[in-house]
């Protein structure tokens, strides 16, 4: 069970009808797709299981629209709902959603009597075809249906989440950071140890990523802001970007540091061998220095601070400092988390 630290997989079984936009998603947030290089993918026709490691190990399990999910020669749906910790469900916002919404009632009665811990949780995608205001109806016009097949169902008390998504912005990477995070166990934990981080390092904001997906498993107690969230995702791509070049024409000298001067920012970057992790500090002109570290398992913190003039040197080291401390603590937690 996801709720006890001896069982560190949490799968993520992705449901909807065909073309609601489930390769979609799994494409665009676990292998980098281009948004608009969806438009001409091949509907799913069979299970498929993408898996990412993280501080846990999760699977994204994603079942093809009309499929029968009583159909016992398929897959078995018994185990598969017993073994899950999240169920969600992808709603097409710009089609006629009226069957999509009865096949969900059908699903959660079928998830909840077999595994009543479950997390429901259910997209209300492809928002960027619906106006400002058009979105709130809608999700607004969804909760009241569900609520409704449910109380039919006899079904009330079932907890679901709803998000508004779209793979052409970072909604649907926000929906998917608070769904993994609801199966991280250590999460009070990690935010508690991010928390004290910010407040000795004098961080605005610090951020744990999974730095293939760009999902944040954890940050801080402070309210996100989508900017400074899409800030830090997208200095992680720079730094893999700088890494990259970086390490075809210099590969020799390991410790060097490269300082690049672009329109409105500069780059100190300390570059990696397999022993040392990278490290990448941005100082932008606006006053804002970002800051990334890579930790364990392929996670990296990124913070955001505005450091005060000339007093950059000390306070990268004491954030050094309190940082290596950070990662002392999260591979004691992951090393327990494995132990029991
Ligand atoms: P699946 O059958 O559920 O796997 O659906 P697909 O992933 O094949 O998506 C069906 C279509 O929806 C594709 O043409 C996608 O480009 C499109 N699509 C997926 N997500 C979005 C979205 O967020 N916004 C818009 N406008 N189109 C999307």
């Amino acid at each position: 069970y996801i709720d006890s630290p001896a069982q560190s997989r949490a799968t993520i079984l992705l449901m909807g009808l065909r073309r609601s936009g489930k390769s979609s998603i799994c494409k665009v947030v676990f292998h980098n797709v281009r948004p608009l290089d969806t438009l001409y993918l091949e509907s799913t026709t069979k299970p498929t299981t993408e898996s990412f490691k993280s501080l846990i190990d999760l699977a994204v399990v994603e079942l093809p629209g009309q499929l029968n999910l009583f159909e016992p020669s398929l897959y078995d749906s018994e185990k598969l709902f017993s073994s899950i910790g999240a169920l969600v469900y992808v709603i097409d916002s710009q089609d006629e959603y009226l069957s999509a919404l009865q096949n969900l009632a059908v699903i959660i009665k079928y998830a909840v009597s077999i595994n009543p811990r479950i997390h429901i949780e259910v997209l209300i995608h492809k928002i960027d075809g619906l106006s400002e205001d058009f979105r709130l109806d809608t999700q607004r016009d969804i909760m009241q249906r569900v609520g409704d097949d449910l109380l039919d169902y006899g079904l009330e008390g079932v907890q679901i989440s709803f998000y508004l998504t779209s793979i052409f912005d970072h909604s649907i990477y926000e929906a998917f950071s608070r769904i993994v995070q609801k199966l991280i166990y250590e999460l009070p934990a990690l935010e508690n140890m991010l928390d004290l981080l910010m407040q000795y390092s004098n961080f605005d904001k610090v951020f744990l990523f999974d730095i293939n997906s760009k999902i944040y498993v954890a940050t801080d107690s402070s309210p996100v802001d989508i900017q400074t969230y899409e800030v830090c995702a997208e200095f992680i791509d720079v730094t893999i970007d700088l890494d990259g070049l970086y390490q075809i024409s210099h590969k020799q000298k390991s410790n060097q540091i490269m300082a690049s001067e672009t329109s409105g920012s500069n780059t100190n970057m300390d570059l990696f061998s397999a022993t040392e992790p990278t490290k990448c500090i941005s100082k932008l002109q606006n006053g804002v220095t970002l800051y990334l570290h890579q930790m364990i398992r392929g996670l990296a913190l990124v913070g955001v601070n505005r450091l005060e003039d000339g007093d950059d040197a000390t306070s990268i080291s004491v954030i050094d400092h309190n940082v290596a401390i950070f990662k002392k603590s999260l591979e004691k937690m992951w090393e327990r988390s494995k132990l029991s």
